[in-house]
């Protein structure tokens, strides 16, 4: 009896040992977490891609929850859940109840995704929003705030940015990309080069009016009339992006086309140039549209200038995946040694051939832009991945946003993630708590410094 005492007390303090064990590492894990969020907190970043735009480029919309729903990437879960479209002409004449009677229930189906999740995450750091999920009443609530800050938007944009201590963001103006003079209080001028290479194969037809890149041209004083006339635009509206302190190129034709450009040589461009567009096979436009990314790719190395380029998912409903696999653009990494290539979105679903380039290519670097927002679970998995494979110095995050909302929102989704991965990576024996730091500040910060040579572009300090 004597002994199965003994027996029995043995067993209960090996079990409270244990559970005391076991209950420390998760504080130590916990904290370890906890310890480089905080740290991430207190970064000023350098987020690397943006889209934000000015309310006042919309002076006749009104400004409510479903209007910041409608540019948002949630919009695309809500359509895919079976919304209609958003209607965006026709909403101020919709109540909030309405518009919850049409969307309410597709929005309820989305709250499972990481779209959802990263849109909430915006409202709670913004607007003390403390729920998980929105409901017919909390979005009542929410909207009348949205409502209220909306009416002086620059004035929250401001106070919104400071709170999320960004420091700078880059601007990928898509719509305008003429415009070489954004808010540089805010932003840094990212030269879109989509319409250079797009356009070479869509000349105006004779005699008719000349609209976008061809009216630009003429309004800027040059007459193009051949392929040298053509570059020798496009080689103007290089130099004007650099005197506007421009920090680097960005190319997101997967949206509507392969990312393979072959090599073209010069001579069958400029014949090809001179064919009318509307004669040229597929094929062939695809060849002078070839030819002017390996041409703009040459620049971009005169210039000392890195090209950020669209890879994997695409967003909307409804497009050609295969455009945008990353490794369609192995030829370039080979071809160009001395020129630096940004690939955004972790290549999704391509995640492991998007930290095979970063790994093999000593001029490829990899931003994570976007791929939280697209799957939370698979940046976890992927980045540990890529911390496998690629050293750290070459990691970079953007909030690729249309307002700030959901870029603050991205913004803390990014950094749960990085956070979550570094300290199970602690847990692991993996790295040093030390270490982990220095990557949070290299990929929120540090390396975008040094990568697109912020303080000789913009002629300031970052201290
Ligand atoms: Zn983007």
């Amino acid at each position: 009896m004597k002994k199965l005492k003994i027996l029995f007390t043995g067993i209960y303090l090996l079990l409270f040992i244990t559970l005391l064990f076991m209950n420390q590492c998760s504080i130590n894990e916990n904290s370890a977490y906890r310890r480089i969020r905080d740290h991430a907190d207190r970064i000023k970043v350098i987020n690397t891609h943006e889209h934000q735009r000015w309310t006042e480029e919309f002076p006749a919309r009104q400004f409510r929850f479903y209007h910041l729903l409608y540019p948002s990437y949630l919009e695309a879960d809500i359509i895919c859940a079976g919304a209609k479209g958003f209607d965006i002409a026709r909403m101020d004449s919709f109540t909030l109840d309405d518009l919850w009677n049409i969307y309410g229930e597709a929005l309820n189906y989305t709250r499972n995704t990481s779209y959802y999740s990263q849109f909430v995450k915006g409202m709670q750091k913004l607007y003390d929003f403390n729920d998980l999920y929105f409901t017919r009443e909390n979005i009542a609530e929410l909207s009348a705030k949205i409502e209220k800050n909306y009416q002086n938007y620059k004035q929250w944009f401001d106070e919104s940015f400071h709170k999320a201590r960004y420091e700078l963001m880059f601007l990928d103006q898509y719509w305008n990309p003429y415009n070489t003079e954004p808010d540089t209080e805010y932003y840094a001028l990212v030269f879109h080069i989509n319409p250079l290479i797009a356009q070479s194969s869509h000349k105006p037809e004779k005699g008719t009016d000349l609209k976008d890149f061809y009216k630009k041209a003429s309004d800027e004083g040059y007459e193009i009339n051949n392929l040298d006339n053509y570059l020798s635009f496009c080689d103007h509206l290089f130099k004007k992006n650099i005197e506007n302190r421009a920090v680097c190129l960005k190319n997101s034709q997967a949206y509507s086309r392969t990312l393979f450009y072959e090599e073209v040589p010069y001579e069958e461009a400029r014949i090809l140039y001179d064919k009318p567009s509307s004669k040229l096979t597929p094929a062939e436009a695809k060849k002078i549209e070839d030819f002017m990314f390996h041409w703009i790719i040459q620049k971009s190395v005169d210039y000392d200038l890195p090209v950020q380029i669209h890879t994997g998912y695409l967003a909307g409903n409804g497009n050609v995946l295969d455009n945008g696999h990353p490794i369609k653009l192995n030829n370039l990494f080979l071809r160009y040694p001395d020129a630096k290539f940004v690939l955004f979105h972790g290549g999704f679903p391509w995640t492991g051939e998007y930290a095979a380039l970063g790994k093999m290519f000593r001029n490829v670097y990899l931003d994570l832009v976007w791929l939280s927002q697209i799957s939370r679970e698979e940046a976890v998995h992927s980045l540990d991945v890529m911390f496998d494979c690629v050293p750290y110095n070459k990691f970079f995050w953007g909030g690729d946003c249309h307002l700030i909302e959901e870029s603050v929102g991205s913004m803390e989704y990014g950094k749960d993630v990085v956070s979550e991965v570094l300290a199970n990576r602690i847990k692991r024996g993996l790295l040093t708590e030390e270490v982990a730091l220095n990557i949070v500040d290299r990929i929120f910060r540090e390396n975008a410094i040094e990568v697109f040579q912020l303080e000789k572009r913009l002629g300031r300090k970052f201290q």
